[in-house]
């Protein structure tokens, strides 16, 4: 076997990847609630030849010999997370968030599970009982809505909706839902109706991690989560439980839904997870918090109106219906500015989702970068200001040059030895 350099072995997928690199260094505000900056460790660790090896099973107990370092890195994945998360035990296999749901689902309470999750349009995820989802076609979603008036999802709304479905398990935790999640309200209904109560904490991961969230345990009894989100780790996710579900939890990732584990990316969210449990941590979750605050400030100053009326975690839902504008041309005039977000449904939308009437969103990337409360208080002026003239080119310039000032001004890895 012959080792070459990329640049040589692969000029093409080089130099898409050194664009890249570009792209998320000095081209634009990246305000994507779900995406974030992972440091060079963990960057060498999913590079890693961990790659290599076949670990089907667990620690201790493979289908092929020869994993002794991958037993060990996968037993520091778990311990890790149930020290962080005050779980009994943690599933580190995962590919992805979606997978852990559809395992869950699958496994835990089986193929013909009645299950209760959000109305799709009101912060849900796909992996929610969408139809278009392996979720919704395989398993009879019912949904609870989000209040009409508070914005936000109250116990009478949830047990009514869980008194009419009599689901087997009831999911919370979101993908655009700006305030704290009551895992404790959704206890009490989960008791009610008697069933199993699954958070997904895939955006709020780590700000759960930092305690800067309500702890999900002990009210729920399984927590899925990703762990390139807030968190700021290897892409993929994580089941973790207590106690009485952990051989379920095991059988439901391999081999019920996966085969061999991707272990590089195991090795990934190992890092992320000491990453996570180190004080300096807790500082950057902190700063989330008050970065979007101070994000909502700014829109707020401009006139635009948030759903719930503001924020409690990492990210704000613009609600444009009062706007000249629709999320669909807010997010590409946006885009033109070179500021980054996506498109949202807002609760009770009159927009269908692909056009929609909301903006999310978020600041775990650019609290990343180092940006504090002056500069995302100035940013959510920018926007305010952008999305009020969708049509000024002049004013579109301006942002573009102060984008830049920004981007410069807060390095993400051109100050490091990271290369490609
Ligand atoms: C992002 C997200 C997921 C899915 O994660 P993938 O890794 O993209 O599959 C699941 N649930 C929620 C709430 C999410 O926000």
């Amino acid at each position: 076997m012959k080792h070459r350099d990329l640049e040589e072995a692969d000029p093409e997928v080089y130099e898409a990847l050194k664009n890249e690199i570009e792209r998320q260094e000095s081209e634009s505000l990246e305000m994507i609630a779900s995406e974030n900056f992972v440091p060079k460790q963990i960057l060498e660790a999913q590079g890693s030849v961990l790659t290599n090896k076949y670990a089907e099973g667990y620690p201790g107990k493979r289908y092929y010999a020869g994993c002794e370092y991958h037993d060990k890195v996968e037993n520091l994945a778990r311990e890790r997370a149930c020290e962080i998360f005050g779980a009994d035990h943690a599933n580190v296999q995962p590919h992805s968030g979606s997978t852990a749901n559809l395992a869950v689902y699958g496994k835990i309470v089986g193929k013909d599970a009645k299950i209760l999750g959000p109305v799709l349009s009101h912060g849900g995820h796909l992996s929610h009982g969408h139809s278009v989802n392996m979720s919704g076609d395989f398993f009879d979603f019912g949904t609870y809505p989000i209040n009409r008036e508070t914005e936000r999802f109250e116990k009478e709304d949830v047990m009514k909706a869980a008194k009419e479905h009599n689901p087997d398990l009831i999911v919370c935790g979101y993908s655009a839902y700006p305030r704290e999640v009551d895992f404790e309200m959704f206890r009490e209904v989960a008791d009610e109706v008697d069933a199993i109560l699954m958070a997904d904490i895939a955006h709020i991961s780590g700000l759960v991690a930092a305690d800067e969230h309500m702890q999900p345990f002990p009210h729920c009894d399984i927590v899925t989560t990703t762990t390139h989100k807030s968190i700021r780790g290897a892409r993929g996710g994580m089941i973790l439980c207590k106690e009485e579900y952990a051989d379920e939890v095991d059988q439901a990732v391999f081999p019920y839904s996966q085969g061999g584990p991707l272990m590089h990316q195991i090795a990934g969210k190992a890092v992320c997870f000491k990453e996570a449990l180190r004080p300096e941590f807790k500082d950057y979750a902190r700063q989330i918090k008050d970065n979007t605050k101070s994000l909502a400030e700014g829109l707020r100053s401009e006139g635009l109106e948030l759903v719930s009326g503001g924020t409690d975690n990492h990210l704000v839902l613009v609600d444009l219906r009062e706007e000249d504008t629709t999320g669909k041309e807010a997010e590409s005039v946006l885009e033109a500015c070179n500021i980054v977000v996506n498109k949202n449904t807002v609760p009770y939308d009159p927009e269908s989702p692909r056009v929609t009437s909301g903006v999310r969103i978020g600041t775990p990337a650019l609290t990343t970068r180092g940006m504090e409360e002056e500069e995302l208080r100035e940013i959510g002026e920018m926007i305010g200001r952008v999305v009020k003239r969708v049509e000024d080119e002049e004013l579109h310039e301006e942002v573009r040059g102060r984008v830049s000032e920004l981007l410069d001004e807060f390095p993400l890895y051109s100050d490091s030895e990271v290369e490609l």
